[in-house]
């Protein structure tokens, strides 16, 4: 068998000297050793006879049209229908999960999905009238061979592209996976690299460090804690959470703040309760972010409003967004929501 037939050359790894084809992935910060016939943490990047390649490629396995809004962007094309894909695995390995059947998943070898080239995908959104196209459901970065050659394709078309991911990458290769993605929904799980390493499988630092490099490189960013009772919803874990934000990517980052659900190993669990997310909302407004936004739970006002005069911005119900007003508030303030059509 011809395996660069079947499957796509991965990019972003090294042949360690005098290893006998033993090689490193070079895209997240585990940095995977992996000898032949071995596959990384991330279940989708496999080394066989010496040569990384990306299994996931081609291969979406959820492939739907979705609001926006439920990625969630609020502030990212409000109203808007965005065509999202994802395939199976992720880098993480959150034992709260609640994704766990595409994200703790491989590919059965002998019987891949069908296949979608990038320029499938970009006719598929340009078919359904849409020109957003989101890389969701698992974490794209393991397949960001497949989301950079689509979100290539996306910018000549001129379609914007969003990433939701956990931020888990190394540095020295982010500006290149992420420099044609428009806008991300940064998954910040935690504030404590201990509730990181504890939970999820990873270290806080890297995903730090990505919220603060995509800042610098003037991507829109929104960002979502999933509040869990008792391993990370503390008012000092919280408030330092806070702060940070509006210290270093400023007030205006929106947050979600989203109800946790018992699920994969966590079936015992606790569900996070309706207060708790009140309290934790009140406590980011407290500390100074404009825009806080409860998820997962249903009749709350998830409207946006203006931080200078409280005008309504965007009239918000059910993920669904409509705008009230665009370029400037009544007060005058420029309206932090973006929103050029093409
Ligand atoms: S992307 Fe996958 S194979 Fe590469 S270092 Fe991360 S977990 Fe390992
Ligand atoms: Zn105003």
């Amino acid at each position: 068998m011809n395996y660069s037939d079947t499957y796509y050359t991965a990019r972003w790894w090294s042949v360690l000297p005098d290893s006998q084809e033993k090689i490193q992935c070079l895209l997240c910060p585990h940095k995977c050793l992996m000898k032949p016939g071995q596959s990384g943490i991330c279940n989708v990047r496999k080394n066989i006879g010496g040569v990384l390649y990306s299994i996931s490629y081609g291969h979406p396995v959820a492939m739907q049209i979705d609001p926006i809004e439920k990625k969630p962007l609020y502030h990212f094309y409000p109203g808007e229908s965005i065509f999202s894909i994802g395939t199976f695995g992720c880098n993480l390995s959150c034992d709260f999960c609640q994704n766990w059947n595409m994200s703790q998943t491989g590919y059965d070898n002998n019987k891949l999905p069908v296949y979608y080239s990038p320029q499938d995908i970009i006719m598929s959104c340009k078919q359904s009238d849409l020109h957003l196209i989101a890389f969701t459901y698992n974490e794209p970065v393991v397949f960001s061979e497949y989301m950079t050659d689509i979100a290539e394709q996306a910018c000549l078309e001129g379609i914007k592209t969003v990433a939701v991911t956990n931020g888990y990458i190394c540095p020295e290769v982010l500006p290149e996976v992420f420099s044609r993605i428009d806008a991300f929904n940064i998954d910040l799980k935690g504030f404590s690299d201990s509730f990181y390493r504890k939970y999820t499988g990873s270290s806080f630092d890297p995903v730090q460090k990505t919220m603060i490099t995509l800042r610098n490189m003037g991507k829109h960013i929104e960002l979502t804690t999933l509040l869990i009772p008792g391993l990370n919803d503390s008012e000092e874990e919280l408030k330092k959470e806070f702060e940070w934000i509006c210290t270093m990517l400023g007030n205006h980052t929106p947050l979600h703040l989203s109800a946790f659900y018992p699920g994969y190993k966590r079936l015992h669990h606790p569900s996070t309760k309706r207060e708790s997310l009140f309290r934790a909302k009140e406590l980011a407004m407290e500390s100074g972010l404009y825009y806080v936004y409860i998820g997962n739970i249903h009749d709350v006002d998830n409207s946006t409003y203006c931080p200078d005069c409280h005008a309504l911005l965007v009239n918000r119900q059910h993920y669904q967004g409509r705008l009230e007003k665009e370029g400037f508030c009544r007060c005058g303030r420029l309206i932090d929501i973006i929103n050029d059509k093409l």
